[in-house]
């Protein structure tokens, strides 16, 4: 028989089930979450197609809100399931899998159909039928439950060439960074010290961090109070690992002096830490008078478009582009553009960073992975899958770079990307073989050979 997966993750249970309920019947099967169930994800108990979807009376609407609606053929298990009072993941008419993601329980009393928050979830025997739907507990029985690691397809997942992180502090002890990691965020900042006070959560958060592929960072709020000295004291007393790159946080208490900033800097570089971005808000900047900001890194600034919670993906395309603007004589690297994210069931900050994940690795390692990129190129494993009988222009790509003896990783990289590949590609196929331990030569040779399938 084919698979069946429960609609809901492993960790929800049913609020009301089905049957007699306030005097009528309720025809399904409610699931819910401790502690609410807003967006929480919803998934495709068998394989099918969707035959309804978005606004549907009781469930809300205007579309994306809504329900949607599963007919599920023989070879899938047969019968149909419907979805209520979620936000649509899927589109009308589309194929879904057993186990897909398809949605998310619609946080939003005004457009899910007036319910505190959650799934209702009803099995009908065959077609969609009012009337004829069945008990879904039984028919579930002993279903698997989803594999949440796919929460990261939907919906923070890199779009646009943009990746997201967040930044953490004591206000956000508990924070399941794992979770944060399988919604598809890619980098973590995590406050360190303030002055010569020491964030004690730091420790947790980090270890916490370092069971994820995140990208791991940690930062200083600078306070005009301590000395610059102080500053660095204080940090290298309380994080003794100093391949953690530094983030400085410049705004209120942080005086208006650029020199004493770059001075924080350097005596944080001088015990051995790399600082590698400046928080310091457009709107500090004004309030200090617009000084330069030469010599320091790069700008981490922050701008919101406004306060209203919800994903990082969909507040960000609300965003604009203005925060990508620099000042001071310094571009920005990353962009706080909420505090009020949905992330991990928490409403917090995230950042954007507008680059590749090659390039976000180098920011905050330092290391640029070309080195190994190259390595790898030249590895006959590679060479093997770079076939002459294929129909894309590996040969010449192949022969180019072998008659630049492959010396120039510039070189290399352009003459590859003349040629039609994508070598962003390529790279973050080697750092996601590195990340889960996979084969690195033969991840490239793969990423290589995805050309011949467009
Ligand atoms: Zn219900």
């Amino acid at each position: 028989m084919a698979k069946r997966y429960r609609p809901v993750v492993a960790e929800s249970y049913v609020t009301s089930g089905f049957g007699a309920r306030w005097g009528t019947q309720h025809r399904g099967t409610d699931f819910g979450l401790s502690g609410g169930s807003a967006n929480m994800p919803v998934y495709a108990a068998q394989g099918g197609t969707v035959v309804y979807a978005g606004a549907a009376s009781g469930f809300g609407g205007p579309d994306p809100a809504g329900w949607v609606v599963i007919d599920h053929p023989t070879a899938d298990g047969s019968g149909t399931t419907v979805y209520g009072h979620i936000i649509r993941e899927v589109a009308l008419g589309e194929r879904v899998e057993a186990g897909q993601r398809i949605g998310r329980v619609n946080p939003n009393k005004a457009t899910n159909g007036n319910v505190a928050p959650h799934l209702h979830f009803e099995v009908h025997k065959s077609t969609w039928l009012p009337g004829a739907q069945i008990d879904p507990v039984p028919w579930l029985g002993d279903a698997a439950s989803p594999d949440t690691s796919q929460m990261s397809a939907k919906p923070e997942t890199m779009q646009d060439g943009v990746l997201f992180g967040v930044d953490i502090s004591n206000h956000q002890n508990g924070i399941p960074l794992k979770r944060v990691a399988s919604e598809g965020f890619k980098f973590v900042i995590i406050k360190a010290t303030e002055g010569t006070w020491k964030d004690p959560i730091l420790h947790s958060h980090l270890a916490d961090a370092r069971t994820t592929d995140m990208q791991v960072a940690a930062y200083v709020y600078v306070r005009s109070t301590a000395s610059a000295k102080a500053h660095a004291d204080t940090l290298a007393s309380h994080l003794s690992d100093t391949s953690v790159p530094i983030a400085l946080d410049i705004e209120d208490g942080a005086g208006a002096d650029p020199n004493f900033w770059r001075a924080v800097r350097d005596e944080i570089e001088a015990r051995g830490y790399r600082v590698i971005l400046t928080y310091l808000p457009k709107w500090y900047w004004d309030q200090v008078g617009q000084p330069s900001l030469a010599g320091l890194p790069p700008l981490w600034t922050s701008r919101y478009p406004d306060m209203i919670r919800g994903y990082a993906s969909e507040i960000y395309t609300r965003a604009g582009s203005k925060g990508w603007e620099g000042y001071g004589g310094l571009d920005v690297r990353i962009w706080q553009f909420t505090s009020t994210a949905n992330v991990a069931g928490y409403g917090i900050d995230a950042n954007a960073f507008r680059r590749s994940e090659a390039e976000l690795v180098k920011l905050f390692t330092g290391k640029s992975n070309t080195k190994t990129f190259l390595e790898v190129l030249m590895s006959d494993t590679v060479k093997s899958f770079i076939n002459p009988g294929k129909t894309f222009p590996a040969p010449t790509a192949l022969s180019l770079i072998d008659a630049s003896n492959w010396r120039s990783e510039v070189l290399t990289e352009a003459l590859l990307q003349a040629l039609g590949f994508d070598t962003e590609k390529i790279l973050a196929a080697a750092i996601e073989a590195d990340n889960s331990g996979a084969d690195r030569s033969l991840a490239i040779g793969q990423a290589l050979n995805l050309k011949e399938k467009k």
